[in-house]
């Protein structure tokens, strides 16, 4: 399988090429030359088969002949098979009314979704540096889960040191300790002195300094990495698959930020999964709801909400998706990306708009509905949720349930956000035992000015240059 940019410049790679590069050097992200499809006696057979195994064919196209059918096969068995995640069926399904389910995905080291993912890419970053015999810089921003899921998946690593930037003050608590507390000498944790998507800036302004990026070995672990999609396709597949895929359709909600959960669905029904619908679940950063809905995807303000890790108004795997619905030009993208580097806007056509409309719907749900959400279902079933679980549950009220399961991806444990999830529902939920003492471990973090210059100063006094 080889890989391409969304803005068509530059180089043509492998899959170990692009885990290791990130972000492409013409700016733009890498995509499949394209996209695998899986037959349906392949998607049949996967009913009832252990999460590594269902992954093992669907990651398996995806990686080609860059690691051996072994090694993927115990590396996959080691992320997926064992103690990782603490729940034996690793995302399971829970039924929440008629035809009405969440997809657990909370289940790994650090309670939200990004272990699948961070979990497998540290273990390839592991795999591949053995390999070239090669040191690898990490650079993330996070506006909460990447950043402690990230940390998780590298701490100890011999070959990586990982720099994580977050939004000084805007995450929650337990978020900031499950970072912070990680002491490991290859694990920098930095409060920039801004948003999220200020961080997120400088993480692509360091990667775009192609001789800062050679200097320190720069490698991206935000969901830029294809990897991370890539891995997330996997429980599309194990979750229609328990509904009766390929022979009869499901359709999900999923809480959206940067557009990387979802965009991982869309590839999976590229890929023969029937899946009817994918509804952009957001808060009040509305950014890609107001594109469905106007063709026009334009910057708005970041505004804090319950749910920060959807606090994001510029969604970077955006670009993927619309290099797939202008036909795969790379071209236009980059003239959509210079405009959008202009103005703030881009201004979709009338076939773009409506090839996404065919598959996707988007819901924008406020914080008072986010809360009444999470009340309501504690009252009538039992169910406490996280206010990202909300905003999908939520949205997924615009599906048809008489057309196909609905199923909600439930993206982090609701003790992440416990102090929205108390005062909605009067429950103040518990800490798994393995991480009980969090509140009491030591922390430990840098603080930095918004400004490119004193990060790669940091960054290149660490490198030892
Ligand atoms: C990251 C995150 C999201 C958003 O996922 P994207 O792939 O960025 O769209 C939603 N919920 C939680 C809890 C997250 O950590």
């Amino acid at each position: 399988m080889k890989y391409v940019s969304t803005r068509g410049e530059a180089e043509i790679l492998d899959f170990e090429g692009v885990t290791l590069a990130g972000l492409a050097r013409d700016g733009g992200l890498y995509v499949p030359e394209s996209i695998p499809s899986l037959d349906a006696e392949t998607i049949r057979a996967m009913a009832g088969k252990p999460y590594a195994d269902v992954a093992f064919t669907v990651i398996k196209p995806f990686v080609g002949d860059t690691i051996p059918d072994a090694d993927l096969r115990a590396m996959l068995k080691d992320t997926y098979g064992g103690a990782v995640f603490r729940h034996d069926a690793v995302a399971p399904l829970v039924q929440l009314g008629a035809n009405e389910w969440v997809l657990e995905l909370f289940h790994g080291p650090t309670l939200a979704f990004k272990d699948f993912a961070l979990q497998l890419l540290g273990r390839f970053f592991d795999y591949f540096t053995a390999k070239r015999g090669q040191k690898l810089t990490i650079l993330g921003a996070t506006s909460g889960d990447t950043g402690s899921a990230a940390i998780e998946a590298c701490r100890g690593r011999e070959n990586v040191t990982i720099y994580m930037l977050h939004p000084k003050g805007r995450v929650s608590e337990v978020q900031r300790r499950q970072m912070t507390t990680v002491l490991e000498p290859n694990v920098v944790n930095i409060a920039v002195d801004g948003t999220f998507d200020d961080c997120q800036a400088l993480v692509k302004a360091s990667f775009n300094d192609l001789k800062f990026r050679d200097e320190v070995g720069l490698t991206a672990v935000n969901s830029i990495n294809w990897a991370r999609v890539m891995a997330q396709i996997v429980y599309y597949f194990t979750s229609a698959s328990a509904f009766g895929a390929p022979d009869r359709s499901v359709s999900y909600s999923v809480p959206t930020g940067n557009f990387g959960d979802i965009y991982a669905g869309f590839i999976a029904r590229e890929m023969g999964m029937p899946i009817d619908k994918l509804v952009i679940a957001t808060n009040s950063n509305d950014i890609l709801a107001r594109t469905l809905q106007t063709g026009s995807y334009s910057k708005g303000d970041v505004h804090a909400t319950l749910s920060p890790s959807m606090d994001i108004q510029v969604s970077s795997n955006f670009e993927r998706m619309m290099f797939d619905l202008s036909g795969r030009n790379g071209s236009a993208i980059k003239t959509y990306m210079a405009d959008f580097a202009d103005t703030g806007k881009i201004t979709l056509s009338d076939a773009e708009i409506s090839k996404a409309r065919a598959v996707f719907e988007a819901k924008q749900v406020d914080d008072k509905t986010t809360s009444e959400v999470m009340a309501h279902l504690q009252q009538a079933t039992g169910y406490v949720t996280d206010p990202h679980t909300a905003v999908g549950i939520e949205a997924s009220k615009l599906l048809n349930a008489d057309a196909a399961p609905r199923v909600t991806l439930s993206t982090a444990h609701p003790v992440k956000f416990g102090e929205a999830v108390q005062s909605a529902t009067g429950i103040s939920p518990e800490l798994p035992s393995h991480m009980a003492d969090l509140y009491d471990r030591e922390e430990g973090y840098a603080e930095l000015a918004n400004d490119i210059t004193a990060l790669q100063t940091l960054i290149l006094k660490g490198v030892g240059q």
